[in-house]
């Protein structure tokens, strides 16, 4: 099954009661000197406080009545299961999520406060989606995968629809990768639109599924290990069907950037642009930020994917002193 262009227009149309049409801001601090023209997609103003409300609310309504009754499951390492949760309770689905026991405390009681069952089990999003796996057959429930699914990537790639209405000269799009639904959507739009368009993902060093899968040439597993970037944490699925094929065709570069980057990004784009993101979200500054040796043209657009960080430890990382 190919996923089609005309798939991300109906995805607009049917979650645009439920997610935000986010905004692009000039990110003044970015590439100025250098005669770069930087914007920030502000994903961190969904509802749920990231992009992933997108791809829930598309795959939510794409239910069979049916289904819809019957209540639908799914594993995540946090900002998938809020916005699954969210997304249930606003089209009165039933929902379950299971999590792993990395995912923080905040994102916990956030999914918890939407009204969905919560299922906690495992140190790994593999046990965690083995969890929803097994929920799905025993409870004849829908199973909503984070990332690799048709309605999912058809909805991540509304980002794209809007990035080209908002900024028609976009060289290239920077965007946060861990399972790929995000940036396999926003490619599959772009690379239709112009295929000169540079689309670049950004990974954490610490268990970079994708990047590591594309180098093997087939979806590998990695070892998870803590990150401030937790919501980039999880395989590809060694079944994958969507992303790893739609991103080894689609996605010209992946970056890997470190703990330290991923602290100096958050840093930076609180202090000099005013706006809060959690690790994840903040990764597609460091190529602005450090040296890169990817060709970034002139109008950069950064996708600032989610905000869902613990504040206590987030007033850490933005007080600390730069570091190397
Ligand atoms: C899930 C998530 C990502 C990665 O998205 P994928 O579709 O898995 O590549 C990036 N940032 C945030 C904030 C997320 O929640």
């Amino acid at each position: 099954m190919t996923i089609t262009l005309n798939a991300v227009y109906r995805a607009r149309a049917a979650i645009a009661a439920v997610a935000a049409r986010t905004p692009l801001v000039p990110a003044r601090s970015l590439g100025a000197e250098q005669g770069l023209d930087v914007r920030l997609k502000l994903e961190t103003t969904q509802p749920t406080g990231a992009f992933k409300i997108r791809g829930a609310a598309n795959a939510l309504a794409n239910l069979s009545a049916q289904q819809a009754r019957n209540g639908v499951v799914c594993a995540s390492t946090g900002n998938h299961g809020r916005a699954v949760s969210y997304a249930a309770s606003r089209m009165d689905i039933p929902a379950t999520v299971c999590l792993s026991e990395l995912v923080p405390r905040n994102k916990v009681d956030a999914i918890e406060q939407l009204g969905a069952r919560i299922e906690i089990s495992g140190n790994s999003q593999d046990d965690a989606q083995q969890r929803a796996h097994s929920l799905a057959e025993r409870d004849g429930l829908a199973e909503i995968p984070p990332f690799d699914h048709p309605d999912v990537i058809a909805g991540q790639g509304t980002i794209a629809l809007e990035l080209l209405e908002d900024f028609p000269e976009l060289d290239t799009v920077l965007v946060p990768l861990s399972g790929g639904g995000l940036i396999a959507g926003i490619a599959l739009v772009l690379k239709a639109a112009n295929p000169a368009i540079r689309v670049i993902g950004i990974s954490m060093e610490r268990g970079a599924a994708m990047h590591a899968s594309l180098q093997a040439g087939h979806p590998v597993a990695v070892t998870e290990e803590p990150s401030l970037a937790d919501s980039l944490g999880g395989g590809i699925g060694m079944a994958n069907r969507y992303t790893f094929d739609l991103v080894h065709t689609r996605v010209d570069a992946t970056l890997l950037v470190s703990e330290a980057q991923i602290a100096r990004a958050m840093r930076h784009l609180f202090i000099n642009e005013g706006w809060v993101a959690e690790g994840a979200g903040a990764v597609g500054l460091v190529p602005l930020l450090e040296p890169c040796d990817v060709d970034l043209g002139e109008h950069i657009a950064v996708v600032i994917s989610g905000k869902n960080v613990d504040m206590a430890r987030f007033q850490q990382i933005v007080a600390a002193p730069p570091g190397p």
